[in-house]
């Protein structure tokens, strides 16, 4: 049992337990609440169900569950719409708690439920895939996807705990385990030389007997970008900082139609072409360029394109960008491995394309 980390928001503050084997915890915990009269119900995915039947007996006993349909396409209106209506259905009232349980979709649309229902209830995760547990368990971002694109409805809504067992992640595809590992390498290069060092040193796998130590490492160093910007308001640096290699990823992921990149694997490639862009500005060497790109294809995950992708479409991504501000692409890159920082000046649409270039994209298809 890892020590359990308290993200520090004030009264928002809550804890993170991890482990291998947390369910007597989360047991207690549904106890606890039930035990003072407070219902509690559980989001999960058919998926998650169906693989981890007996965890989820074991945690909630017969507590009221909805089974949601796996996929991103879960993030939508209609089902944020049946899972209030689920509640209702179920009588909860402001005392209740909703337990998520699952990946980043089950996570954010729950959070969102549970942000919106009554004004905001209660809310617990239970994050199933290593992505939700290094990322969404911290920061209390909630919400789902709209016609016009992704993650453009939801709300701040902070968990009252999350329990982090890392058990869970035994049956997961190879390939979303390696998807998630992209954000763990994230962490080592914007925040956490020694993390990266020991990527480095042996790749991590879902064996590991040091997997639940390298995910509260991820948390904490997400948890204290977070107390310090809680929501994202800071001009340098900041809440910011987690997007290193996403704005890459993001223009990836749109060009290529949602889908076709796992989130991670887009972010894969998006830190190497991060890297190539702090190698333009000569704030790291092209040796240390090639130690990521090597950290990456030794966690099983692509650093550049599988299929050339047209230029001016990512172009085009990258400038609607949420992070540009008043026209000027704002980019994370690299001081070192182990530090990140915000730049706004000295970077060229030029140098943009050609880290694009350098990961296969081509001027037209
Ligand atoms: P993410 O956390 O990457 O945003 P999702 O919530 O979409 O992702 O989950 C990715 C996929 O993995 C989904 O198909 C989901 O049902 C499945 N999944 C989640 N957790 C597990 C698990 N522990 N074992 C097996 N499959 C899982
Ligand atoms: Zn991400």
């Amino acid at each position: 049992m890892v020590e359990a980390l308290i993200v520090n928001l004030g009264e928002r503050s809550y804890p993170i337990s991890f482990g291998s084997g947390l369910q007597a915890d989360v047991r207690t915990k549904v106890a606890e609440l039930t035990n003072a009269g407070r219902k509690v119900i559980t989001l999960t995915d058919q998926n998650i169900a169906k693989q981890h039947g007996p965890a989820l007996q074991a945690m909630f006993g017969a507590a009221p569950t909805l089974v949601l349909k796996p996929g991103e396409e879960t993030k939508s209106l209609a089902e944020f719409g049946r899972v209030l209506d689920f509640m209702a259905a179920q009588q909860l009232d402001r005392t209740g708690a909703l337990f998520a349980v699952g990946g980043g979709v089950i996570g954010d649309l729950g959070g969102f439920a549970a942000a919106s229902y009554l004004r905001g209830i209660e809310f617990y995760q239970v994050p199933t895939t290593l992505l939700a547990m290094v990322d969404s368990s911290v920061g209390g971002k909630t919400g789902l996807n709209l016609a016009a694109g992704k993650n453009l409805a939801g709300a701040f809504h902070q968990p009252r705990g999350v329990y982090i067992d890392t058990g869970l992640l035994a049956t997961l595809p190879a390939r979303e385990f390696a998807a998630g590992m992209a954000e763990v390498i994230k962490y080592g290069l914007l925040g956490d030389e020694e993390l990266f060092a020991r990527l480095e040193r042996a790749p991590l796998t879902v064996a590991s007997t040091g997997l639940a130590t390298v995910v509260r490492r991820c948390c904490a160093l997400k948890a204290r970008i977070v107390e310090a910007d809680e929501r994202e308001l800071a001009k340098e640096g900041g809440r910011a900082l987690l997007n290193l290699g996403h704005t890459f990823a993001h223009a990836i992921e749109q060009s290529a139609g949602y889908g076709t990149y796992l989130h991670g694997e887009a972010v894969a490639i998006g830190l190497a072409a991060a890297a190539r862009l702090s190698q333009q500005l000569g704030t790291i060497s092209g040796h240390e360029t090639a130690r990521i790109e090597a950290v990456l294809t030794a966690h099983a995950l692509p650093v550049r394109l599988r299929a050339p992708l047209a230029l001016p479409a990512l172009m085009t991504a990258v400038a609607r960008d949420k992070k540009v501000r008043a026209g000027l692409p704002r980019f994370v890159v690299l001081q070192k491995i182990g530090e990140a920082v915000t730049r706004h000046d000295g970077i060229t649409p030029a140098m943009v394309e050609a880290c694009f270039r350098e990961a296969g994209a081509v001027d037209s298809l």
